[in-house]
């Protein structure tokens, strides 16, 4: 179809080449269950086995980390954070700190255990106006019985890059477990789960241009986590169910063919997202009739991201008025798409729960650009951002 998809943040389209490799993967009797233990169940575990260790190095998680395999992020973010408060009691630690702009898949399991676990305590982290995790709060918020802190690493509907080696370490000062969803960063920005030092970490193979419904969860090994599916013990017993080798092995390949191709990828990017705020503030309607929600400094925001609120004009309005263009983006994450409402990311940041910032989070359009853009998209792009602009 001809048309200018700009909603890679919902999802990726797959690669070529991977769909090759999942035709291959079949033909070359791969299909036996890695817990088989004959020959081809032998050989599919082998398969798997290679495909962790690569996960794992490609994301500088070789030494002390260990790569659980899941359905996708969703069900690794439920992992985490019910998985770690089945062991309040070990711990002796029963609070979870949370910042309020997570994914949902992160925020709703926080509102879960809110209002129905008497032994956890859910604490939200505050944010500043361009999303960033104050620091200072943070580090007040923090005490001995502080289990886990949670922060999204690149926000899903803003952009916003979070200085996660600063949160790991005041996180690990206190004696807390730190995990961040990276679904929106992996392959977009080189990191080092080490050097980082997270403890947890959720991908999905869906937003790097692999397959949907397979993602991974990245932990530490020395830390103990509670399965919160009960089988056949799978995954080292944290993810019970026969493992998905065709989508491991294509998210495996995806990862690296990303990391090989992200330079130049988010140079395209960042020339694009650079391109269309110089045009519209040239044309001075942005701060005026249009406004850029997040990080403000680019190097601190995903190069693929670009999140603005109209003044008069709804998310779902502009939507569809870019849908009749061929240009495809979001209001906000997709998950919520169904229901149109107010952006929760946005209510949430500091000063925009104020009356006069309300269209701020009604009025949000999400573009997220990838591997189906090229420059020749910029013309179009601006054209109808400007029209809507002065309409707005
Ligand atoms: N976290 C973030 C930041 C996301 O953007 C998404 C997808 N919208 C998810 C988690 C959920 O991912 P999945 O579709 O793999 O469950």
């Amino acid at each position: 179809m001809n048309v200018i998809y700009c909603d890679h943040a919902a999802s990726t389209p797959l690669r070529e080449e991977l769909i090759e490799l999942l035709q291959e993967l079949y033909r070359k009797e791969l299909y036996a269950n890695p817990s088989s233990l004959h020959r081809l169940g032998f050989r599919a575990k082998q398969k798997l086995e290679k495909c962790r260790e690569e996960i794992a190095n490609n994301l500088g998680a070789s030494k002390e980390a260990e790569v659980i395999f899941t359905s996708g992020a969703t069900e690794a973010n439920n992992l985490v954070l019910l998985g770690l408060s089945r062991l309040s009691e070990i711990y002796q630690r029963n609070e979870i700190l949370v910042s309020p702009i997570e994914h949902s898949s992160v925020f709703e399991v926080a509102e879960f255990l809110k209002t129905s676990s008497s032994e956890i305590k859910i604490k939200y982290l505050e944010v500043d106006c361009q999303g960033f995790v104050k620091l200072a709060k943070l580090k007040e918020q923090l005490n001995s019985k502080t289990l886990l802190v949670s922060v999204i690493h690149a926000q899903n509907e803003i952009g916003t890059i979070q200085p996660i080696k600063s949160i790991a370490k005041l996180s690990h000062q206190a004696g807390a477990f730190f995990h961040t969803d990276a679904v929106q960063s992996v392959g977009k920005i080189p990191f080092n789960f080490e050097e980082e030092q997270i403890d947890f970490l959720t991908l999905s193979a869906h937003k790097f241009n692999g397959p949907k419904g397979i993602g991974a969860l990245i932990k530490n090994k020395q830390i103990l986590l509670k399965s919160i599916f009960f089988g056949g013990g799978q995954e080292g017993g944290l993810r019970s169910g026969t493992e998905n080798l065709a989508n491991i092995w294509a998210m495996s390949e995806a990862l690296k063919i990303s990391l090989a191709n992200y330079k130049e990828e988010q140079q395209k990017c960042r020339k694009l997202q650079r391109e269309i705020l110089g045009f519209l503030s040239e044309k001075k309607v942005l701060g005026e009739k249009i406004f850029l929600n997040g990080a403000e400094t680019l190097e601190s925001r995903l190069a693929n991201n670009l999140s603005f609120s109209f003044k008069n004009l709804t998310g779902d309005q502009v939507v569809s008025r870019l849908n009749l263009k061929k240009i495809l983006a979001s209001t906000s994450s997709a998950c919520n798409q169904q229901e149109i409402r107010p952006s929760r990311i946005i209510e949430n940041l500091e000063g925009f729960s104020d009356p006069k910032n309300s269209f701020r989070a009604k009025n949000s359009l999400r573009l997220s650009f990838g591997i189906s853009n090229s420059l020749g998209d910029l013309e179009p792009i601006k054209k109808a951002l400007y029209e809507l602009a002065l309409f707005s």
